[in-house]
């Protein structure tokens, strides 16, 4: 189990991280600046999910990440979430969220259950943009339910989350030895697990001439991982070269990155939460 203080830190870590890359990076900073209005939320948020599961201790401990949500928790602070959304976003997406305040709770319900049974795994066709409402919700609760879940020992490679199912959201390189050990970061749970170095984790491709790997001068530790047989790319944040960085927020900065993968014919394989 993580403690409160850890995990608000852990938040206060990405606040940080954003506001340095919003400094550094123009091309970033607008989406930058929103997404620390929506850390400063989820903190708050994953803070008052910890109290509130605490005080139903009669409650049996969730046994699959994915079990039911609980509702009579999440729901009161729905209202509060979609008009700091309404205040801060881009415009699209601020009438979005105006336009989902105005729906009975039971499309709140529909779309938040939706989104936490199928995210990460069914979701290719939605567009990001629709996805983010519940997605920005519903993360620190999925990352609360991983704190509380054990560790299955890895045996091997797998490509989707070993914890929920999600496909990953990029790479993570840590130091480890001389040289880096690679990891996915889950695109819906925010759990790591480690993964080969050279391996397409979208069709497992293993020929390191099928696999290209691809720097911008801008954000050298930020690599595009990409994979000429399918067509995929991951974006890989490697920590050998930045320990600083927060791979969650480094990757909301990789604009560039992302442009110029999409000019070269590759897709992401999951968008992050701001749809890039
Ligand atoms: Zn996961
Ligand atoms: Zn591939």
């Amino acid at each position: 189990m993580t403690s409160p203080q850890l995990v608000s830190s852990e938040y206060d870590a990405r606040i940080r991280r954003a506001e340095r890359l919003a400094a550094q990076h123009f091309f970033a900073s607008e989406f930058l600046d929103f997404y620390k209005h929506i850390a400063a939320f989820q903190k708050t948020l994953r803070a008052n999910i910890a109290a509130s599961s605490g005080v139903k201790s009669s409650s049996a401990p969730p046994t699959e990440l994915r079990d039911p949500l609980e509702l009579a928790v999440l729901l009161p602070h729905f209202r509060g979430y979609l008009s700091i959304i309404e205040k801060h976003a881009p415009s699209a997406l601020a009438e979005s969220a105006r336009q989902m305040s105005l729906l009975p709770s039971d499309s709140w319900i529909a779309s938040l259950e939706a989104h936490w049974e199928h995210a990460g795994k069914y979701d290719q066709q939605i567009g990001a943009f629709a996805q983010f409402l519940a997605r920005a919700f519903l993360q620190p609760y999925a990352e609360f339910r991983a704190a509380l879940l054990p560790r299955a020992p890895m045996v091997m490679t797998v490509r989707a989350c070993p914890l929920c199912g999600a496909r990953p959201l990029s790479g993570v390189l840590r130091v480890e030895g001389d040289s880096g050990k690679r990891f996915l970061l889950c695109s819906f749970c925010s759990q790591e697990w480690e993964f080969r170095r050279i391996h397409c984790p979208t069709c497992g491709e293993q020929a390191e001439g099928k696999l290209p790997v691809y720097v911008a001068e801008q954000l050298p530790h930020i690599r595009v991982e990409a994979c000429d047989t399918c067509k995929f790319y991951l974006t890989t944040v490697d920590l050998t070269k930045d320990g600083h960085a927060v791979p969650l927020v480094d990757d909301l900065a990789a604009i560039p990155l992302t442009l110029w993968a999409h000019e070269k014919g590759y897709s992401r394989l999951q968008p992050n939460l701001l749809g890039t």
